[in-house]
């Protein structure tokens, strides 16, 4: 993808053109999609544009600290409002997500808006729903790609603290604290020049990590005891939770976060799922080591996607039905995905 200065540049152009701007993310917004929407928030604002930030449904608490989010606006909480912000608006940046359907509850009016829709994203075959597109999966994050942007535009001394907290919780987040998908260096230098705001490293990791209450904790305990299955012969662990497991364990938006990585962290595993009950569904929840693309796994057979490495999706069977659709579906991709751990190790 091109994120030349030009490109960059006319994306100035268009922000100087237009007057209504609204920043969206996708539905269960993660880390990266909060951080890169405040960002680019906070960053308007010292260019003297004002915009919204229009997020779909609740975010999880652990993200609730963050400079911004209490001027954001939920879709859940106020439709009409948010509607009435989609029908007005005449530049939509959509970040984080590479399809209309991924906001869920505002596909129709985001579909139906006269604005002008820029994509900032880095997940891979983003859909031809969009005006202007800057997306590149060599990015860590949409976090890190905006602050690309906003470098190539030649506008990165306008970086606050506050703004660098935005993009370092966003690459932090998607990087499993940079673990993993971060061996550009320019992740690191990046990382450098936030921190460089004054950014207190430890303190936004801690806000971030360190904030679990004590159901979340032993929520995750049930998902590593009671509620995980190893197949070593398919290099293959999964967990489950019912609603039944929520429900005791008083689960709050953003406590599964992370879960499925616990399993992948098992040495001879190279696929990892979490599947979660919903009312009408239930969520899946796919990570993988290695080649084997849950991308391509989950848009074949859970209604999704992602990236080749972390991708999910949604199954509109009961739990049972899901786990044994799941086990019967791994003896056909069980040389494929020993394949991959064989050569990740
Ligand atoms: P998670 O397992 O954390 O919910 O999602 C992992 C990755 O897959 C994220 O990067 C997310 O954007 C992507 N993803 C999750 N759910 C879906 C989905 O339903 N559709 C698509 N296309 N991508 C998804
Ligand atoms: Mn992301």
């Amino acid at each position: 993808m091109d994120i030349s200065g030009s490109s960059a540049s006319y994306l100035i152009k268009l922000l100087e053109e237009k007057s209504d701007v609204l920043i969206t993310t996708h539905y269960n917004p993660d880390g990266d999609a909060i951080g890169s929407s405040l960002a680019l928030y906070h960053f308007l604002n010292s260019q003297g544009i004002k915009s919204k930030v229009l997020i779909p449904n609740e975010l999880p608490s652990f993200l609730q600290w963050l400079p911004g989010v209490n001027e954001a606006l939920i879709y859940a909480e106020n439709p009409s409002v948010a509607n009435d912000l989609l029908a007005t608006a005449d530049l939509i940046f959509c970040l984080d997500y590479n399809g209309l359907d991924r906001v869920k509850l505002f596909t129709d009016q985001l579909r139906a808006a006269n604005a002008t829709r820029v994509l900032i994203d880095h997940h891979i075959q983003p859909e031809n729903e969009f005006d202007l597109i800057f997306s590149d999966v060599s990015f860590s994050s949409t976090s890190e790609l905006l602050y690309q942007i906003v470098f190539e535009a030649g506008l990165i001394s306008s970086l606050t603290r506050e703004m660098a907290e935005c993009f370092f919780v966003g690459i932090m987040t998607d990087t499993g604290s940079f673990s993993f998908a971060c061996n550009r260096p320019e992740t690191f230098e990046i990382a450098a020049n936030l921190i460089k705001t004054g950014l207190d490293v430890e303190k936004v990791h801690r806000l971030v990590y360190d904030t679990y209450s004590e159901s979340r904790m032993r929520l995750l305990g049930h998902c590593l005891g009671a509620n995980m299955k190893v197949i070593p012969e398919h290099a293959t662990a999964y967990i489950w939770l019912t609603k039944e497991d929520l429900e005791n364990y008083d689960y709050q938006q953003g406590d599964t976060e992370g879960v499925v990585n616990y399993a992948l962290s098992i040495e001879n595993v190279a696929l990892a799922a979490l599947f979660t009950e919903r009312d009408d569904r239930v969520r899946v929840s796919l990570r993988s080591k290695g080649d084997f693309s849950v991308n391509e796994f989950a848009r074949a057979h859970f209604n999704g996607g992602g990236h080749r490495n972390a991708a999910g999706g949604d199954i509109f069977k009961t739990m049972p039905e899901t786990l044994a659709l799941f086990e019967a579906l791994l003896p056909s991709y069980s040389a494929d995905i020993n394949k991959s751990l064989a050569k990740y190790k």
